[in-house]
């Protein structure tokens, strides 16, 4: 036993695996590009207030969940750990008067996140997310953009089946006397309740609907809908967030009990599943509507919309549905020379060839030519550079490792010469 671990609920991402993300990193990344969104990065942490208010003080995240910093006396400041993006996003959004660029601005932001969760299989207290936002549009034609832009980055990332459940939580105008409508509801049954959702109840009865728990499943099938008693406003939004997501081809699911965790969210409420995976319990990603939220934290109000989809669960899904994980990049070139000792001359020929834009390594270990290149093979590099008396006059070795062919090329050729031969390689002889 190690005497030190990756402390519970998280773990270190490893070769081969960080290929994945690397690939899944560079589609969102490319993406987002696409579709306009520009990156920012903010904090690991920010103030406690930020999340409190951000997210709202009866939710799991913020209740149970909040990575809290132990406060520096000198400072003042308390803090926690990032457990979502959006509210630290809305508070540079704030702080950098972005309410001055054209609007609405789109942002992206990818890192880790932090959740003092119980740890579970894809429930982790550090996971990433791919973060999309736009502020300062209040749709509903950009919310069917976004949910369009998370349903292809699954597709392209190799998830078929991905299904979109969608649901409207109103708005301050017609959100709170459904709240009200509610509680009641739920008060005439409070001997059924679990103890959780009883103490829950009088804080904030929309919490009860998502409930996971399955003592609650009859009771929230039965409950009344939000969707039946929207608000003209919020009504018109919501079927048009519906038709511009018709016009797109994006399906979607209604689902009246979607009212996700957080308490800053209005209208338009999503999730993303895959299709027929075992339980359905857990989203792969999730978004929503928050038009109070920049209000909420001390701007001028302004509505926004944006997602988070988590890395993590993408990739046990991708494993799960058997999708093929990506290569990892191979070393093409090993330096490799007939003299051990001269680690200085494998050690610039392989910069050179990595300054020409080619992956090489060379091998610095002090041993004989022959077990150099056994070591080479074993890396399934393409080729062996091998360094030896015919230096003196400007050549060295090219040895093709798989074909088992060698020649002499020109030191000044080599990288060209690489290139030539990678080429074949990889498109198979005759095209290059
Ligand atoms: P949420 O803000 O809770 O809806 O989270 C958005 C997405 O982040 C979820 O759909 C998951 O993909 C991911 N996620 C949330 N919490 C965790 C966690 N503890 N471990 C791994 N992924 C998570």
């Amino acid at each position: 036993m190690p005497t030190y671990r990756a402390p519970r609920g998280t773990r270190d991402l490893l070769p081969p695996e960080t290929a994945t993300w690397t690939l899944l990193e560079r589609l969102a990344a490319d993406l987002a590009t696409r579709y306009g969104y520009r990156r920012i990065e903010t904090p690991l942490f920010e103030l406690t207030d930020v999340f409190e208010r951000g997210v709202g003080e009866v939710t799991d995240i913020v209740e149970k969940e909040l990575f809290r910093l132990a406060p520096r006396t000198e400072d003042g400041e308390v803090w926690a750990l990032r457990p979502e993006p959006t509210a630290g996003i809305v508070r540079a959004y704030i702080q950098h008067g972005m309410q001055t660029w054209p609007q609405p601005v789109r942002l992206t932001e990818t890192g880790p996140m932090f959740r003092y969760d119980r740890p579970q299989a894809g429930r982790y207290r550090q996971f990433w997310q791919w973060d999309i936002e736009a502020i300062g549009d209040p749709g509903p034609a950009i919310d069917a953009e976004i949910i369009e832009l998370g349903t292809r980055f699954y597709r392209d990332a190799g998830l078929r089946d991905i299904e979109v459940r969608l649901n409207s939580i109103g708005d301050l105008v017609c959100r709170p006397t459904y709240v009200a409508e509610l509680t009641d509801y739920y008060r005439a049954r409070r001997d059924a309740l679990p103890a959780t959702e009883q103490d829950r109840l009088e804080r904030n009865a929309l919490r009860l609907l998502d409930s996971k728990d399955p003592a609650m499943a009859a009771l929230n099938a039965a409950a009344p809908r939000i969707t039946d008693r929207l608000c003209e406003a919020c009504a018109d939004h919501f079927a048009g967030v519906l038709a511009h997501l018709d016009a797109l081809g994006v399906p979607y699911r209604l689902e009246p009990g979607l009212v996700r965790g957080l308490d800053y969210y209005t209208r338009t409420a999503f999730e993303f599943y895959v299709i027929g995976r075992e339980g359905q319990q857990q989203a792969i990603g999730g978004g929503g509507r928050y038009d109070g939220l920049v209000e909420l934290l001390g701007g001028r109000p302004t509505p926004g919309i944006g997602f988070g989809i988590g890395i993590d669960r993408l990739i046990l899904a991708l494993a799960e549905t058997g999708a093929a994980e990506p290569p990892e990049p191979p070393t093409v070139a090993v330096v490799v020379g007939s003299d051990p000792a001269d680690t200085t001359g494998r050690l610039r020929l392989a910069t050179d060839l990595r300054a020409a834009g080619i992956a090489a390594r060379a091998d610095l270990g002090h041993r004989k030519l022959g077990k150099q290149l056994e070591a080479a093979a074993r890396d399934h590099a393409h080729f062996a550079v091998i360094l030896g008396d015919e230096a003196a006059s400007g050549e060295v070795g090219l040895r093709d490792l798989p074909a088992g062919t060698q020649k002499l090329v020109p030191i000044g050729d080599l990288a060209r010469e690489i290139e030539r031969a990678e080429a074949i390689h990889r498109h198979g002889a005759g095209t290059a």
